[in-house]
């Protein structure tokens, strides 16, 4: 791809873009009258201008018919997950039966854990990325603990080379081969919140099996971001948050993947509830626990239809774009047209002063970069928000910034890189 430094550049991809239609249907905050530019859909993706609609609908159902909502209207409640489902299957690679629209996504991660952690004086080892998500370390911790066991003998951790900032996939193949013969499961994050790093997937899976253990991935800022194959790459188990690349509202209802190798298996532990149960039997609620077959049979809880309706509203949104591919292809290139621009701005200083730590490789990272700021990070930040650029901020001098095809145009990433340059002498 050849980026130029300019605005009608940027303009010009604009006006050839495929997708530009979709940022219309988004409800984009302002700054100083005008329009934000928000890079921040790795945190909590825009709303969806239709979302209101989806939940005065569901209002409207409960207004009208209260509990026989369950079963009449345009879109009973029994079944209303189900077309989220086929969506989101699209999205990480699975088939329908594999998904469930369910929960949140530190709640799945512990119930999957349930069935996929079952320790023994064999086989104990969970192998993750270090330095994963804060909630995901404390979910492992408190997993290993409640099996009576120490995380410090239980959880092998995979760091950078010393002088590097991501993983290399033959260190992580590695180090799951070394601890081939104790260990239960590998638990990687699909995307690292971190470093932007986006792992590869089918690798750690197969390495994984190899050694005997199950592959296990937590999705948060890969799913709707990133194209991912989990069926035809055999993971054993996902689960994902749906309220950063899928825009389904602070909190967002989450979701799983079970691949359907497991759905008869009778070793699987679950912690059940009646929502999992085989539906053509649900409502005789006879003793025993028989569970749908399929992902649903993780199902614990009556459905959330509100925070349901909020998803189907954005996966309305994925589904006209046609799934991920379009997305893709405009992601790597507003990815890489912000890539290219913080580079001139290096150049033009005669050194690193913004150095990105996400992988160059397009095919090893999604939307978001992590700039580190050598010079006067916070205040660098601080300037991009007072001018209306939305990134977020990690401790101690990491900015990331994420711009997202569905709703980001290069002009945004034109004017953010001008601020980042600006910055410099403004601050
Ligand atoms: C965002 C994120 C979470 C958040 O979990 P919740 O249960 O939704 O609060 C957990 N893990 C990862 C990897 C994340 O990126």
């Amino acid at each position: 791809m050849n980026y130029q430094n300019d605005l009608a550049f940027a303009r010009q991809q604009d006006e050839q873009d495929p997708l530009k239609d979709f940022r219309s249907r988004f409800l984009i905050p302002k700054h100083n009258g005008e329009d934000v530019v928000y890079l921040c859909g790795n945190s909590l993706g825009l709303q969806p201008a239709s979302a209101q609609q989806y939940l005065a609908d569901q209002l409207d159902t409960w207004k009208n018919l209260a509990v026989e909502g369950w079963f009449q209207g345009d879109d009973p409640w029994l079944d209303y997950h189900k077309s989220i489902a086929g969506s989101i299957a699209r999205i990480v690679g699975a088939q329908e039966n594999e998904v469930a629209v369910m929960n949140s996504l530190t709640v799945n991660l512990h119930l999957l854990m349930v069935s996929f952690y079952k320790p023994d004086n064999k086989r104990f080892k969970i192998i993750m990325e270090g330095g994963a998500f804060p909630s995901d370390q404390y979910a492992m911790e408190s997993q290993v603990k409640f099996h009576g066991l120490d995380p410090k003998d239980a959880i092998i951790e995979i760091f950078p080379r010393e002088g590097e900032v991501t993983l290399r996939t033959e260190d992580i193949i590695q180090t799951i081969d070394q601890h081939k013969n104790e260990l239960a499961l590998v638990l990687f994050g699909g995307i690292n919140y971190y470093t932007g790093q986006f792992f590869d997937l089918k690798a750690i899976t197969d390495a994984a099996h190899a050694a005997g253990a199950y592959a296990g991935f937590d999705l948060a800022h890969a799913a709707g971001n990133v194209p991912v194959q989990l069926h035809n790459w055999g993971a054993d188990f996902a689960c994902w948050c749906s309220y950063k690349y899928m825009n389904s509202g602070p909190g967002g209802i989450s979701g799983i993947f079970v691949h359907e190798k497991h759905f008869t298996g009778k070793e699987l532990n679950r912690f059940a509830g009646w929502w999992g149960y085989r539906r053509d039997k649900q409502f005789l609620m006879a003793p025993g626990f028989d569970p749908e077959i399929g992902a649903a049979g993780w199902q614990v809880s009556t459905s959330p239809i509100l925070l349901l309706a909020l998803f189907k509203a954005s996966m309305a949104i994925f589904d006209d774009a046609d799934g991920l591919d379009t997305l893709r292809e405009k992601s790597v290139r507003l990815t890489g047209y912000l890539e290219f621009l913080i580079r001139e701005i290096n150049q033009e200083q005669g050194e690193e002063v913004y150095r990105i730590i996400t992988p160059a490789d397009p095919a090893t990272r999604g939307c978001q970069l992590s700039v580190v700021c050598k010079r006067n990070a916070r205040g660098i930040f601080n300037y991009l928000a007072q001018n209306g650029v939305i990134g977020d901020w990690r401790e101690p001098d990491v900015i990331r910034l994420s711009p997202v095809p569905l709703y980001n145009t290069f002009e945004d990433v034109y004017k953010t890189a001008g601020l980042i340059a600006d910055a410099l002498k403004a601050v």
